[in-house]
């Protein structure tokens, strides 16, 4: 069994044997690159030592010796040698990379004999010295664990003796003096000598890379990301190559391309004089990358050869560590570099454009978190700040204004032309008012699926739920956030793509499409056979999602038409009526309105299809709640009030009891409205046809498609369907009597989804309201699941995430392929598409297009990062 591989063995593919580092140095190697020679001992070495508890693999050794030869041959110096030394470095390499997680130790071969041989060849004895006293501290800290500030103090004393600001400043003789004084520490601290035979040096060396796999640091990180804890560790023995050689010498790390635009260019920093750690240490200010240009022009200009060689060759943009030892450039270290996600658009496209990669790669590499940063407001970081607190980022976005606690405040201050933050324990429908009035919403209860994070995320709009450090206290109106409490009124600001809160108004980043991602978004829609259409409710957001390049409207909800101030009384009046007579009375007043709400949505749409949902919500979430009217009524009988305004009041309290359902969401909703009380639906369906005309007469292309809600029933449908068909033939005049329209149904209830061939008679299309359909397939209530059990259920392993948030394709996805096959089965023309909270979903956008959807339909805001998902479900 091979468990050391020379740097000229081994090749990029083998990252699980030989770490991420040892294999890109085995691949930069073979294309004849600047990479000092060296070899790699592998993970699977690494898992023997766990194995056995912790002892070298019997021969491992052996083969590092012989190994070393080869590195000595190269070099011309032997390891140990007190003439010519070789120096090398112990370095880990995991096989993901973990920045900074683990150990390397470097300088490694030096001893009191070794190091005169150092200096003498070198003729540089400070230097050797300076190598000698980097190591001591190096292998002290990482292999004896000793606590690096015991270093650092004797280091501190030293130079204050002598006199010195900065390590350059310091001779041979006193780094001797220190060498001494730590030798001294080690001692002591370890209770042996420092060790001076260089094999003994390199085994404890290497065994002490291995065991920085199981460091708290890296375990942390292995959890957080997700990185399996068999995976081990690879270790790098390497020839040193010296950047603390003189003015000639230095280390640096270096980006092809700028991690943060993404502009093509050399990006990053150098030292002078000094080895790779100092640049992290932070003890000098390293310059930037283009300084060198002037400094030392040769090496610059290899640099950007070099640089655009290893784009070309791995296909992306890397981050290179480098070494110049007297003017001679070294590699030490490239991997793909991190970026932000304006950048990874930029460079994505770049590379398109310089025929590096394929579009289809373009669109790979996109995470779907670089939309979400992307395509939201952010706060504005070129200043560090402190979070105050941290929830769950519901709606991504950044928002910045002043604390309000309730609905109305909220709306009245906004009047006011004050940006406002609504905080509360938690939403209801009757704060929408004040959601909509809000730059943002923070609330101290609720999850992912809560009231505000749904109608946030619909919106658009920044929210941060379940912040459970807040304590909100109406009776003083003010809220307290740890230590600090804030009034009414005062600033806050809210980062709801990380779900940090932040005191004070910040300054917010706008989102911009950038030509790039724009560029990217076409590239998309050329790979992507899905349809990407938006859930809108106002011409607004219409227009917004047109603009994100929406293809049309899949789900336009008629009830937030009701929701607006003025509009809600005629609701209730409309609701509350004695008998159908005064009913229709009202509902005439909602058609004006209704009407002139479709015709601006026609003609923001004008040209693509938009599919209207007839009312859907039960009638009592329109009403005010049973407990407010009976104290309404108390104060009214305590202060003698009207007997009129009473008995309406008592009226209107009878009304909502009757109206009060166990359980509502199961209740008299969706189509069993337009059955029991068609004439809401004929109200709505007029409306439709009227704007159509009007708008037709304008000249738009209307297309619409009225959608009819919770239909479990085929006859359900089949009822509507002539109720709409028999509304068109009274509303249209004459002239437009040939005017095409589409009828279809909401697809949410289980029985309506095996029935889909039965349904798919009367239907021109199915649109998958996956929110009620994933409540009624696993019969958990939405409202109440989240804060009940649903926590419970991922942490018992029942559930791997939450069906609200993430499609669940066995159950629910089951009864979505079904109803497609049977329903394309009856009707081979019938458009299917799914529109709940998942229409935003890359998981969820792949299934859709596996299972042969027609479209997805999300907030006009999800509409660019489904184009992107939908894409890469297409590859
Ligand atoms: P990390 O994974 O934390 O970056 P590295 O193994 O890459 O650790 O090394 C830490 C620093 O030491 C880097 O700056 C690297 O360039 C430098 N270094 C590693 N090996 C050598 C070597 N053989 N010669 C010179 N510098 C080296
Ligand atoms: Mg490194
Ligand atoms: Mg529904």
């Amino acid at each position: 069994l091979k468990r050391v591989y020379s740097f000229n063995e081994g090749k990029l593919g083998m990252k699980a044997l030989l770490g991420g580092k040892g294999a890109n140095l085995a691949e930069m190697t073979t294309l004849s690159l600047p990479i000092p020679p060296g070899f790699t001992v592998t993970t699977e070495a690494c898992r023997a030592y766990f194995t056995s508890g912790g002892k070298l693999p019997e021969g491992l050794l052996g083969e590092i010796v012989i190994a070393l030869h080869d590195v000595e041959e190269a070099q011309s110096a032997i390891f140990g040698d007190t003439e010519r030394p070789l120096l090398v470095s112990v370095r880990s390499g995991s096989v993901t990379s973990m920045p900074g997680m683990m150990d390397t130790i470097l300088n490694l071969g030096l001893n009191d004999e070794t190091v005169r041989g150092l200096a003498e060849q070198t003729g540089n004895e400070t230097f050797a010295y300076d190598c000698y006293r980097r190591f001591i501290q190096m292998f002290g800290e990482v292999v004896l664990g000793i606590e690096s500030n015991h270093f650092d103090q004797l280091q501190e004393q030293s130079k204050q003796t002598h006199g010195r600001s900065s390590d350059q400043e310091v001779s041979a003789e006193e780094w001797k003096e220190l060498i001494g004084h730590y030798k001294d520490l080690v001692a002591e601290q370890n209770g042996q000598p420092f060790p001076q035979d260089v094999y003994q040096q390199l085994q404890m060396a290497v065994e002490a890379v291995f065991r920085s796999w199981n460091n708290m640091r890296a375990k942390v990180y292995r959890k957080a990301y997700g990185i399996p804890d068999e995976q081990g560790t690879a270790v790098n023995i390497q020839a040193m190559v010296f950047g603390n050689l003189g003015n000639e010498s230095g280390t640096g790390v270096l980006f092809t391309r700028n991690p943060s635009t993404g502009m093509n260019e050399l990006y990053g920093e150098y030292m002078v004089n000094a080895q790779g750690e100092d640049v992290v240490a932070g003890i000098r200010t390293p310059n930037p990358i283009p300084q060198l240009l002037e400094e030392q022009p040769l090496v610059y200009g290899r640099l950007e050869e070099l640089a655009s060689l290893l784009e070309r060759h791995y296909r992306d943009m890397q981050d290179i560590e480098f070494t110049i030892e007297k003017g001679n450039l070294y590699l030490l270290q490239t991997r793909s570099g991190k970026r932000t996600a304006q950048a990874a658009v930029k460079i994505a496209v770049d590379l398109v454009e310089e025929g590096i990669i394929s579009k289809e790669e373009a669109i790979q590499r996109i995470e779907p978190s670089h939309m979400d940063q992307l395509l939201h407001r952010s706060i504005d970081v070129s200043t560090p700040l402190v979070a105050i607190a941290q929830g769950l980022p519901a709606s991504p976005g950044a928002a910045s204004g002043r604390i309000v606690f309730d609905a109305d405040t909220a709306e009245n201050w906004k009047k006011d032309g004050q940006k406002v933050i609504l905080v509360s324990v938690e939403t209801s429908p009757d704060d929408v008012h004040g959601i909509i009035a809000a730059e943002g919403v923070l609330t101290s209860r609720g999850g992912m699926t809560s009231h505000a994070a749904v109608v946030a995320r619909g919106m658009g709009k920044p929210c941060i739920c379940g912040c459970d450090t807040l304590r909100i206290d109406l009776d003083s109106r003010s809220v307290s956030i740890g230590t600090l409490t804030f009034q009414e009124g005062e600033n806050i600001s809210i980062d709801s793509t990380s779900g940090q809160v932040y005191q004070g108004s910040l300054l917010l980043n706008e989102p911009v499409i950038t030509p790039e991602l724009l560029k990217l978004l076409e590239i998309a829609d050329e790979i992507r056979t899905l349809k990407v259409y938006t859930n809108a409710d106002t011409p607004l957001d219409a227009a917004k999602a047109r603009e994100f390049g929406a293809e049309g409207i899949g789900l336009c909800r008629t009830e937030h038409m009701f929701f607006s101030g003025q509009r809600l009384p005629i609701v209730q009046a409309m609701i509350l009526a004695e008998d159908q007579e005064e009913r229709v009375l009202h509902l005439n007043r909602l058609l004006q309105m209704q009407q002139s709400d479709f015709e601006a949505m026609f003609s923001a749409m004008d040209g693509l299809p938009m599919t209207i949902r007839l009312l859907d919500p039960p009638l009592h979430e329109f009403l005010p709640n049973l407990e407010q009217l009976q104290e309404q009524q108390r104060e009214l009988e305590l202060s003698g009030g009207h007997v009129e305004e009473l008995q309406r009041l008592k009226r209107t309290i009878s009304k909502v009891h009757d109206l009060r359902e166990i359980n509502p969401m199961l209740g008299l909703r969706g189509v069993r409205l337009g059955i029991l009380f068609p004439e809401i639906y004929d109200m709505q369906v007029e409306a439709i046809f009227k704007a159509a005309e009007a708008a037709l007469r304008r000249g738009v292309d209307v297309r619409p498609g009225i959608m009819i809600p919770l239909v479990g029933h085929s006859n359900e449908l089949k009822q509507m369907r002539e109720l709409v068909d028999e509304v068109a033939a009274q509303v249209l005049s004459e002239e437009f009597k040939w005017f095409k329209y589409r009828v279809g149904t909401m697809i949410e209830v289980p029985r309506a989804a095996l029935l889909a061939d039965s349904v798919a008679q009367y239907a021109d299309f199915f649109s998958f309201g996956t929110n009620d359909l994933t409540q009624m397939t696993f019969g958990y209530s939405r409202d109440d699941a989240e804060g009940k059990f649903l926590g419970s259920y991922m942490e018992k392993n029942i559930l791997e995430t939450n069906p609200f948030q993430v499609l669940d394709q066995d159950g629910v996805g089951k009864l979505i392929e079904w109803a497609v096959i049977k329903g394309k089965e009856k009707k081979p023309f019938l458009e299917t598409g799914i529109c709940g909270e998942h229409g935003g979903d890359s998981e969820s956008i792949l299934f859709c297009h596996r299972s042969g959807l027609d479209y997805v339909s999300c907030s006009p805001y999800r509409v660019p990062f489904a184009r992107i998902a939908a894409a890469q479900a297409a590859l």
